[in-house]
Order: C-alpha cells, then structure tokens, then sequence
C-alpha cells in the first residue's frame, strides 16, 4: 500500500494513517445502527455572563458510548460528516436539544441555546426547514437559538462562496442568531469577517488557556475581545479552567464564557438538578463540577 503511495518515504506515515483510516470506516459504518438503537445522547454546558455568574444559555454537546466506551465527538462527527449521516443525526440532536431548552424555558428559566453545525448540514438541501420544524416542533423562540460554525468551515465552505452565504443568511432571517466557534484557529480574513451575518464569537480555548501565562496569549485575546465588541458580537470565551483566566477575561470585557472552572458538560437532569436550584436558576452562581 505505501508502495503504491509513492515508495518507502512515506511508509511509517501511511502505517498510521492506516489505524486512523480504518478506525473512521469502522465508527462510520456503525453510526447508522447506532442511530436507529438510539446510543447518542446530549449534553448541555452552561454558558455564564461574567460580570454577574448568571447562566446565560447552555451549549449542546452530542454524546456517544459505543460499547461502553465513549467516543470522542471529533471522531464520531467527523466519520459521520464523511458518510452524510451528520444530516439525520444533527437533525435529531438539534430537536432533542430544542426540547429541552423549550422545557427550561417554558419552567420560567430564561436561557438560550447554542446547537454546533457542520458544513454538510449547512449545505443540506432542506437544512432551514429542519431549524425550522425543530423550533415549531418545541416552541422554543428562533431567538433563543444560537448555532454555532467553527471558523475553520467558515473559511474552507463558505469563504467567497455567495450561495453559501445566502445560505447562511436564510438561518439568520429565521430568527436564529449565528456563531463563529473556535475563533482565532481558522484564518478568517478580517475582511471577510465583517462580512459574515453572525452575532456571536467563541475564542477558541488555545487563547483562552494562555491568559495570564502567556504574554502574547493574553494580548491576543484581548484584541480579540475588543475586535468581537467593535464588531457588536456577542463575546465568549472557551475553555475557562482557572479562576485567574475568568478574572482577567472579566476585566478586558469579555461578556461571556463557558469552561471546567464554570461547569463541565452534562446530562438535562443535572442541569435541573445542580445548575438550577430552586428551579429558576436567576443569579446561581455555578461552580466547578466535579463530574
Ligand atoms: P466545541 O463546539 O468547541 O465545544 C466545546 C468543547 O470543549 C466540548 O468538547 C467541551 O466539552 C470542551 N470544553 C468545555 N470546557 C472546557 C474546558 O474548560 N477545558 C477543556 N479542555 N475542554 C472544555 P466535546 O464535547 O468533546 O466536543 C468537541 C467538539 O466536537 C465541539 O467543540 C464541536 O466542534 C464538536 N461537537 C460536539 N457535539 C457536536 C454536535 O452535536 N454537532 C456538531 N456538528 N459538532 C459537535
Ligand atoms: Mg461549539
Ligand atoms: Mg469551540
Ligand atoms: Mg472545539
């Protein structure tokens, strides 16, 4: 097989890729039965207001436990991105997720809810409709919906592509508010930023966990911050693990933000039953998790 790669050079190389290749065929073509036994389950991260520790919303993350043994979301959404099953599975997820937000909310609890897309459901033929009928379907407000677009896919997709952006301006005209995730690891051009019809920045956490530690780190999610407020995002920032990191992104204004220090990501009832004491969950302050 190397042989036919281009000769021994790259033989240990096509080796591993071999177990990572075979790995992904193997995930891939489980998916489908994993679907239809229904194994994935989601979980939800709460997103804090820095300034007050009030729980602004909760990010949905997709979970899976293939023979009791969990499977990290990068393998399984990037095997089920190869094989176009991201479209059925993203649509349950996102229905399960609308549910429960639309649950929350109809108990007097005022969040909103983030939900992460891939480019496949975002070129998907009917992907509107299916936002769509998810929010009829669980009564949540189009508002109260954030979906999130990794800057990567943003830039690889959608850059300098008009239909994809159409495409992501019809989410928009639903209601919904969009969300650059793990900024700053994608390369968007400014330019190209203050083009895109989003609402939301999320750094990405190789900034967020170099604040404080790391002088260049620290000045660049400073910039960050000021960049997303001068474009009049919404700023989060990702992957807060210590006390010092909060305070210091507090101060340069960042508005929110979501890591282990906050919450870890957990199942509906947890949410209800730690984050949400008292049952309105208005100025709780959450605190690490140990789970
Ligand atoms: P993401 O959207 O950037 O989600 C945040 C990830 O960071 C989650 O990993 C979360 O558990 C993790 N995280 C949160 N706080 C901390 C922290 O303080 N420290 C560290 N080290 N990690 C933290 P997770 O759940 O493993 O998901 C990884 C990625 O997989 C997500 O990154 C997202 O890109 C993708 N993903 C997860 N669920 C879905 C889904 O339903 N649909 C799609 N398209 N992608 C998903
Ligand atoms: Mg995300
Ligand atoms: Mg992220
Ligand atoms: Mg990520």
């Amino acid at each position: 097989r190397a042989k036919e790669l281009g000769g021994g050079r790259v033989e240990v190389f096509a080796t591993q890729m071999h177990a990572a290749v075979v790995r992904r065929l193997e995930l891939g073509s489980d998916l489908q039965r994993a679907l239809a036994e229904r194994e994935f389950t989601v979980e939800f991260q709460p997103v804090v207001e820095l300034e007050s520790g009030r729980v602004a919303g909760v990010e949905a993350l997709l979970r899976w436990r293939r023979e009791d043994v969990a499977v990290p979301p990068e393998e399984f959404i990037g095997a089920a991105e190869e094989s176009g099953l991201i479209v059925p599975l993203g649509a349950w997820m996102l229905g399960e997720a609308c549910r429960e937000a639309a649950r929350w909310r109809a108990e007097g609890w005022q969040i909103g809810l983030s939900v992460n897309l891939t480019a496949r459901q975002i070129a998907a033929p009917k992907f509107a409709e299916t936002v769509a009928e998810a929010l009829a379907e669980s009564g949540l407000p189009p508002h109260a919906l954030t979906l999130e677009v990794r800057e990567e896919v943003l830039v690889e997709h959608f850059q300098g592509d008009e239909q994809h952006l159409a495409r992501l301006s019809a989410l928009r005209d639903l209601g919904v508010r969009l969300a650059i995730d793990d900024f700053g690891t994608g390369y968007a051009s400014l330019a190209y930023l203050g083009q895109l019809p989003v609402d939301v920045l999320k750094i990405d956490p190789s900034f967020v966990s170099g604040v404080g530690r790391d002088e260049t780190l620290t000045l660049l999610t400073r910039t960050i911050v000021r960049l997303g407020a001068e474009l009049g995002l919404t700023v989060v920032a990702e992957g807060i693990e210590c006390a010092d990191q909060l305070e210091r992104l507090r101060e340069m204004g960042c508005a929110r933000g979501q890591g282990f220090l906050v919450a870890r990501p957990m199942p509906a009832e947890r949410i209800d039953a730690e984050v949400r004491p008292g049952g309105d969950g208005s100025g709780v302050p959450v605190r690490a998790q140990a789970g």
